[in-house]
């Protein structure tokens, strides 16, 4: 009998690991992947659909094609984890492993705000950012208020993105004059992960384009066209966009995974958890940090990609018992899109001590090209 491997997640972590995993290791090991999903969405394109310049279709791919590539496809809703038993429960069937990889991303929990649900929008899902279309578009004037409920969230440039991209198109419109935008977050600085300095970077572009910038702010509450802060003054709204809080999905925290900061701790070179052939990739796990910026590495795609390469790449070693393994290192790049034209980009290694090894390109068009072909890789490569 084959050696049977289960993925968790059919997103950016799970698509790369069974992908690579099977072409690798053929005949000699199944490989099934489990998603409540039919369809793998691209969010980096996301901002790109609240302003009208994607169609869904566009930024989306059946999973179903993955079976083809002899990967098991399964359309299930995963509801627990036995460790010592070694299978996965499913609404669909029980599925035995022999190694797990788990690559879950995180869930959202605005309940945990009070009048989240009912006052805000954000682009952290497709339907999500679909609805946050129409109130954009609908919207002529007033005060825009773009925030960050709670850390740690998934790609750190993804709010900055979104006010500066509202601000271009406020701009194009010809009714910037009649909008004013503030940002608000608990950060100390934008991407604390990346270091002050490239923070400042954030800061810079913000308040060169009029957008208020307000650090340290922990949001309490919202009520109809206000917010209120843990400390300090309320801020009014006419429309507002707010990062959701994150949590570790509800099955892998009562499997026992997760540890006492909320996701599940990980090896940062393997990415092994504490149970052995358990591995877990990306949004669903926390990965401390060798510098003292921030405590766990932030939540991203590229992260997950790589991460899920190396857990590709190591278990097809054991399970064919050829090559060598590798270890994940850290690196890492993302774009920070300012306008319809023009992204800056950061690279490097987000793990080196004492501090980030990071470059910051200032925004141009050539990385704007960059991010449409690397939307254009993910929504071909893989299917
Ligand atoms: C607006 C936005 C812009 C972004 N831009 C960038 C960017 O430019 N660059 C970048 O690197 N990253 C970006 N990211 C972050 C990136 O999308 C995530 O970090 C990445 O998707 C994480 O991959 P993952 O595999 O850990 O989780 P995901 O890709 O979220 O995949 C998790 C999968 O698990 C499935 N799932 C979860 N729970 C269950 C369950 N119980 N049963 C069945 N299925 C389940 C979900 O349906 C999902 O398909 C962006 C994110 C957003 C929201």
């Amino acid at each position: 009998m084959s050696v049977r491997v289960v993925v968790l997640g059919g997103g950016v972590g799970g698509l790369v690991a069974a992908s690579e995993l099977k072409a690798r290791v053929k005949g000699a090991a199944s490989v099934t992947m489990i998603d409540r999903k039919k369809f793998f969405e691209f969010p980096p394109s996301f901002p790109w659909l609240v302003m009208g310049d994607r169609r869904p279709e566009q930024v989306r791919r059946a999973l179903t094609p993955l079976n083809e590539k002899g990967i098991r496809v399964l359309h299930a809703e995963i509801e627990g984890v036995d460790l010592d038993g070694k299978h996965v429960r499913t609404s669909r069937e029980s599925l035995p492993y022999d190694y797990l990889v788990i690559a879950l991303g995180a869930e959202y929990a605005p309940e945990t705000i009070p009048g989240y649900s009912e006052h805000a929008h954000h682009m952290y899902d497709l339907e999500s950012a679909l609805q946050l279309k129409e109130a954009v578009a609908a919207f002529h004037g007033g005060k825009v208020v773009v925030g960050v409920a709670r850390l740690l969230f998934k790609c750190p440039t993804a709010p900055y993105e979104m006010a500066l991209l509202l601000d271009d198109r406020f701009r194009r419109l010809g009714i910037r004059e009649k909008v004013c935008i503030d940002f608000f977050t608990p950060e100390g600085a934008p991407l604390p992960a990346a270091g002050p300095e490239n923070g400042r970077k954030v800061v810079e572009m913000l308040e060169e384009r009029g957008i208020v910038y307000q650090s340290k702010r922990k949001l309490k509450s919202i009520a109809s066209g206000s917010l209120s802060f843990e400390e300090g003054n309320p801020l009014a709204f006419d429309l507002l966009v707010c990062v959701p809080p994150h949590r570790a999905p509800g099955p892998m925290v009562e499997a026992g995974l997760a540890d006492a900061s909320g996701w599940i701790p990980v090896d940062a070179r393997t990415l092994e958890t504490g149970h052995p052939g358990v591995f877990a990739v990306g949004d669903t796990t926390s990965l401390p940090t060798p510098h003292g910026y921030t405590p766990f590495l932030s939540k991203a795609g590229v992260f997950a990609h790589g991460q899920a390469e190396v857990v590709a790449h190591n278990l097809a070693v054991r399970i064919t018992g050829r090559g060598h393994d590798k270890a994940w290192d850290g690196h890492g790049a993302c774009f920070l899109e300012v306008s319809r034209e023009k992204s800056a980009y950061m690279s490097g290694n987000f793990l080196a001590a004492p501090r980030p090894q990071l470059t910051f390109r200032t925004a141009g068009a050539i990385y704007h090209t960059q991010k449409v072909l690397f939307e254009k890789y993910w929504m071909r490569h893989w299917f």
